[in-house]
């Protein structure tokens, strides 16, 4: 079993992993930027080590800094949580070779799953379900790539291989645009990548965002902890998720479940991911693979009852998974709102101090937040300061739970989006389930 763990990142997700740890007896040691000192994970760890001034490149994306730190309190693993390192190949690597255990996948997985093209084609190999397209990058050859988009049919979207964020995407309606988009979407993605690789995918007009938990011990087993759907976005950031996802054909569920759960044996996954779906007229998408916990995973937790961070951390100190997947049943139904620090209307940041944070609670209702009374919210990092997760037998009930919970909550002394989620979690095409990814910016009239 790992002995000691650096947690590589704050908020919520510092603290969870903190919790984690302290259940199977791990030792913890935070590390934080000047202004993070007063962090709920920092106070309750065993060891805290400063990396740096307030900015996120100095500190929590300073790699040499977190590998120092792990030297100096001779820690044994590092977990990156979700954003900053999670997904850097490089970190993953220099963490490895400097003798410590990445809680995550190999360096070569994430570098794989982190070039879209190469993605793809390994789902392809292992059968999962991907979007008709150009089957690899575009090259100088526009005939061959007109060719292409009318196969397909209009609209397409170019996107960048290298991508990520939502950024390096153009949606193109017909041929006289498409060589000019690819060039414009080639520039823009040299510039913000560093790499003009681009490919080209059918353009779903109305599809909900589908997704599938995995566990792999990269020792031959995988199993999935299901679905859920995030479909309730805005400007392709999720704001409400749940799980099981509602209203889904079940042959074809059941064959996607499958079909991930053959990548991760195939592609010797090892850790927690997900396989991000596009699902329209009952026919599942893949558009990418997260090799990391996800903000959202508490709703899968919920339903199955499974702790994801403990299972990470357990296949990271090499044990097999114990789990099996006739094991993994589906009890009732659970929401995630994601709370922001930002104004509900113009969605701005709202950093500031909280004066007074009362969470919501009760039977089936779990706070994932590092926010306390007096807590002083800075503004150089992410806006999310709370997840409120609700769990029932039915999906009726959890969603009125989250409605209660959410009058319940206080955070007073800044602006949030709570006003915002009680209007979505009483919405009745939502709660009937099933909207699309357009439906809440349609809704906000964006
Ligand atoms: P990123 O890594 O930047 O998040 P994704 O490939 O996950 O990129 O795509 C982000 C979002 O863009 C998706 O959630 C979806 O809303 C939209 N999108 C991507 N590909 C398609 C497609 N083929 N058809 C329709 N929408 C798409």
């Amino acid at each position: 079993m790992l002995k000691k763990v650096v947690i590589a990142n704050r908020g919520e997700i510092a603290l969870r992993i903190l919790r984690a740890c302290k259940e199977l007896g791990i030792k913890t040691v935070a590390v934080y930027s000047k202004v993070d000192k007063d962090l709920m994970h920092v106070r309750l760890a065993d060891e805290a080590v400063c990396i740096g001034p307030n900015s996120s490149t100095d500190s929590y994306l300073n790699i040499p800094r977190i590998i120092s730190a792990a030297e100096v309190t001779d820690a044994t693993g590092i977990h990156p949580g979700y954003g900053f390192l999670a997904e850097n190949a490089g970190f993953a690597e220099m963490v490895e070779n400097s003798g410590f255990t990445f809680i995550g996948p190999k360096a070569e997985t994430i570098r794989i799953m982190g070039d879209k093209v190469a993605a793809i084609a390994a789902m392809q190999q292992s059968g999962v379900p991907t979007v008709p397209g150009s089957n690899g990058p575009l090259d100088e050859d526009n005939e061959r790539t007109m060719r292409i988009a009318k196969e397909i049919g209009y609209p397409v979207i170019i996107k960048a291989s290298a991508g990520g964020g939502g950024r390096g995407m153009r949606v193109v309606h017909s041929e006289a645009a498409l060589i000019n988009s690819i060039f414009v979407t080639k520039t823009e993605s040299k510039a913000a990548f560093g790499d003009d690789t681009v490919y080209m995918e059918k353009f779903l007009e109305n599809p909900r965002h589908v997704e599938v938990q995995v566990l792999a011990d990269g020792q031959g087993n995988a199993i999935h902890l299901f679905d859920r759907d995030c479909s309730m976005q805005r400007r392709h950031q999720k704001v409400v998720e749940e799980a099981p996802a509602p209203h889904i054909d079940p042959e074809a569920r059941a064959q996607v479940l499958k079909s991930c759960t053959d990548a991760c044996v195939e592609i010797g996954y090892r850790g927690a991911g997900t396989f991000e779906f596009l699902y329209e007229n009952g026919r599942f998408f893949f558009i990418e693979m997260n090799t990391r916990v996800q903000v959202e995973h508490p709703v899968s937790e919920m339903v199955t009852g499974i702790d994801i961070i403990k299972e990470q951390l357990l296949i990271a100190s090499g044990q097999p998974l114990s789990i099996k997947q006739e094991d993994v049943q589906i009890n009732g139904h659970s929401f995630e709102c994601r709370i922001n620090a930002e104004d509900p209307v113009s969605f701005l940041p709202c950093p500031g101090k909280i004066n007074q944070f009362h969470a919501p609670g009760g039977l089936g209702v779990r706070v994932d937040s590092h926010l306390y009374s007096g807590y002083s919210i800075p503004p150089f990092y992410d806006s999310m300061i709370a997840k409120v997760i609700t769990y029932a037998p039915t999906r009726e009930e959890a969603l009125k739970r989250m409605e209660v919970a959410l009058d319940e909550m206080i955070i007073d002394g800044i602006k949030t989006n709570i006003p915002l989620q009680k209007d979505i979690v009483r919405d009745t095409n939502f709660a009937v389930g099933g909207v699309n990814i357009h439906y809440l910016e349609e809704k906000l009239g964006l």
